[in-house]
């Protein structure tokens, strides 16, 4: 099973994710955890050029590139294996933030990104993916209260409000695979919607 976790800035998503697994350990579910980008060495290199990409003015297109590079690297080398193991693998993001984050926010065409989503991921999608909505305004107050806002958190508020009505758009074109979960409810309520969720979709 390939479960993915997606959401805006400040939508508490490491916080759900770390409890999301200790439930499924408690399930006797011992799931490989892992980030995009990243969750590789060579994709957490790339991971670092695309933290700074507003530092060194890399173009959409580079940004684009690389986010799928890191990704053909990380499906090579941690996802696939696991998944041919039998392993359960968790992503903290995955193509959906491409589409909400370089479509939706940068504005690259969906089909430009959907061309290196068949060449690199040859049909691979999640069995499940959670994204947490938080209307942008309460998601980047929270956001800003941690100490190091990265490279993302410089952009303004329609770039963000483009990225959540992407995410918006997903879940209802995807029902199928994903979840929309409101995050601007307890940590508990929404910890609780989730496993739900995912007991509905995968465990029943
Ligand atoms: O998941 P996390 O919030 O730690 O992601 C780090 C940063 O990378 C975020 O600010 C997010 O907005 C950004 N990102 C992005 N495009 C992606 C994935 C993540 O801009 N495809």
């Amino acid at each position: 099973r390939f479960i993915t976790l997606e959401g805006g800035e400040g939508a508490g998503k490491s916080t759900q994710l770390a409890r999301l697994v200790d439930w499924l350990r408690g399930q006797g579910i011992d799931p490989v955890v892992t980030r995009e980008p990243g969750g590789t060495p060579a994709a957490e290199r790339i991971r670092g050029l695309l933290l700074d990409a507003a530092q060194t003015g890399l173009s959409t297109e580079a940004e684009l590139l690389l986010m799928f590079a890191a990704r053909a690297d990380h499906l090579a080398h941690c996802i696939e294996p696991a998944l041919s193991a039998g392993r359960w693998v968790i992503c903290d993001r995955f193509t959906d933030a491409t589409y909400a984050y370089q479509g939706g926010g940068r504005g690259l065409e969906q089909a430009r990104i959907a061309e290196l989503e068949r060449f690199v991921q040859r049909g691979l999608r999640p069995d499940l993916t959670l994204i947490l909505d938080l209307p942008v305004a309460s998601g980047l107050a929270r956001a800003h209260r941690r100490s190091t806002p990265d490279r993302f958190e410089v952009e303004d508020l329609a770039f963000f409000e483009r990225v959540r009505a992407t995410y918006l758009e997903i879940a209802e074109r995807c029902a199928e695979r994903v979840c929309l979960i409101r995050a601007d409810q307890s940590e508990e309520a929404v910890a609780a919607e989730m496993r739900a969720c995912l007991a509905e979709r995968l465990l029943a």
